[in-house]
C-alpha cells in the first residue's frame, strides 16, 4: 500500500506519502509561524486563507519528492478532526477532489490518534495495549491504547495544554516566535536556575490524571510582571541579568510544567496496569514531546516503572503528514475506509468534519477507585 495524507487542521499545511511497510517516501510541511507572529495567535480566517494557498504546491510537491503520481497511490487519508473547521475543509475538499478524480478510497483521520499511531510507525514491533500521554497546543491527553481505533482516556486537561502555556510564557518573556515558543523557552531554560522561582504544581490534590496549566500560566505572567524584566525588549538585546532573569523564569516554569506531567503519568500507569496489565510501553507524542527535557524526565518515571518510552523524533512529532498517512494505513488495512467520492461533488457539498471530537470513552471507574 501507499498512501498520501493530508493535515490542515491547525496552522500547519502538511502531505507526505508512506509505505505500508513504515517506509517514508515524502513528506512536506508549510508552516504559518510568520503569521502566526503578526497577528499573535492562529486566526483562523487568515489560517484557512494560506492552506488555501498552498494546499495544491504541498500536495504535489509530496507526490513529486515521493517520484509518484496520484494513480500510483492506494488510497488518500485526511485529517477531518478535531480541529479548526474552516482549516480542516481545506485538506478535506482537496483530499476529496484528489480521490474523487483518481477513483481513491478515502480515509478520515482524527488528528490525535494520529499523533499517537505514527509512534507504530518509529518503532514496528509496538503492540497493542500500550499507554499514551499525547501533548502539544491544543491538547494534553492521557489515553490507554487497547486496540486500533479502541481508546480510553484516563485524563484530560481541564482548561490550557502544556503547548498553550509554553507559547505563552515565550510570548511573555519577549522571546523569539517565529519558530514555535517551546522550543524558544527549551533553548533560554538551559541558561536558568530551575529552582530560583517556586512556582506552584498544579492539582497536587487531584487524585486523578487530568491536567491543568492556566494557573501555571498565570504564575508566570505574574512572575514578569513583578519581575524587574523588560519584554518589550527581545532576549536577544536585553542586558545579561535581564536575561538571567528570563532564563530562570524559563527554567522554573518548565520545571513545574513537567514535573506535573510526570506526577499524572505515574498515575496513568498505575491505572492502566489494572486495566491492561500486559502494557509495556508509554508513547509520547504531539509538539511538546520534541522538548530534550520533558524526555529525559519523562523516562526516568518509565524506567522507574519498568516500561519503555517511545516518543518518535521531533519532526514526526509537531504537525505533520507522515502521522495522517500512517494512521490511514492502519484504518485501511482493517477495511475501514470510505469510496472513491463522486467525481462532479458541489464546492459547497456537506463535508463530514468533526472540529470537536473525543479520541475514546472517559474513564471514570478508576477515578472512583482511586480515591
Ligand atoms: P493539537 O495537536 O493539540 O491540535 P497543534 O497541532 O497546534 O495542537 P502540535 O504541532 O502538535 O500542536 O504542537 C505544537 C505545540 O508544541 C506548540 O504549543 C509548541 O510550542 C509546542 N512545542 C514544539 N516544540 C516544543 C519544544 N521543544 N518544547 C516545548 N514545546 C514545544
Ligand atoms: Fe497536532
Amino acid at each position: 500500500l501507499v498512501v498520501l495524507g493530508i493535515e490542515t487542521s491547525c496552522d500547519d499545511t502538511a502531505a507526505a506519502v508512506v509505505r505500508s511497510n513504515g517506509e517514508i517516501l515524502s513528506q512536506v510541511v508549510s508552516s504559518q509561524a510568520d503569521l502566526l507572529v503578526q497577528y499573535g495567535g492562529v486566526a483562523p480566517k487568515m489560517a484557512e486563507e494560506a492552506h488555501s494557498k498552498v494546499i495544491d504546491q504541498v500536495v504535489q510537491e509530496a507526490l513529486d519528492k515521493a517520484n509518484l503520481s496520484e494513480s500510483d497511490l492506494s488510497a488518500v487519508a485526511v485529517t477531518i478532526g478535531p480541529g479548526l473547521s474552516l482549516c480542516l475543509r481545506v485538506g478535506v475538499q482537496k483530499a476529496r477532489k484528489l480521490a474523487g478524480t483518481y477513483a481513491l478510497p478515502i480515509v478520515g483521520v482524527h488528528h490525535m490518534e494520529a499523533h499517537a499511531l505514527v509512534a507504530r510507525l518509529v518503532q514496528g514491533e509496538l503492540q497493542f495495549p500500550f499507554l499514551v500521554l499525547l501533548i502539544s497546543g491544543g491538547h494534553n491527553l492521557l489515553i490507554l491504547a487497547r486496540d486500533l481505533g479502541n481508546y480510553v482516556q484516563l485524563g484530560t486537561t481541564i482548561d490550557d495544554a502544556i503547548g498553550e502555556a509554553y507559547d505563552k510564557t515565550a510570548k511573555w518573556l519577549g522571546l523569539d516566535l517565529r519558530k514555535s515558543g517551546g522550543p524558544a523557552v527549551e533553548d533560554l531554560a538551559r541558561e536558568g536556575d530551575a529552582n530560583s522561582i517556586k512556582f506552584k504544581v498544579p492539582m497536587k490534590q487531584h487524585k486523578d490524571c487530568n491536567f491543568s496549566y492556566a494557573g501555571l500560566k498565570t504564575q508566570v505572567r505574574l512572575a514578569v510582571e513583578s519581575g524587574s524584566i523588560n519584554p518589550e525588549i527581545p532576549v536577544s538585546s536585553a542586558s545579561s541579568e535581564d536575561r538571567k532573569e528570563r532564563a530562570n523564569i524559563a527554567a522554573s516554569f518548565q520545571r513545574v510544567a513537567v514535573l506535573h506531567l510526570e506526577e499524572k503519568c505515574e498515575r496513568a500507569i498505575e491505572w492502566a496496569s489494572k486495566i491492561e496489565p500486559s502494557i509495556k510501553h508509554l508513547v509520547v507524542s504531539g509538539g511538546v514531546a520534541s522538548n530534550q527535557y520533558v524526555r529525559a524526565r519523562l523516562n526516568q518515571i518509565v524506567e522507574k516503572n519498568c516500561l519503555q518510552l517511545v516518543c518518535p523524533p521531533p519532526k514526526l512529532c509537531t504537525d505533520n503528514g507522515v502521522m495522517v498517512a500512517w494512521t490511514g494505513i492502519e484504518h485501511f488495512r482493517m477495511g475501514r475506509f470510505d469510496p472513491p467520492p463522486p467525481t462532479n461533488e458541489p464546492e459547497d457539498a456537506v463535508l463530514d468534519l468533526r472540529p470537536r471530537w473525543p479520541l475514546g470513552e472517559e474513564y471514570t471507574e478508576g477515578r472512583s477507585e482511586a480515591r
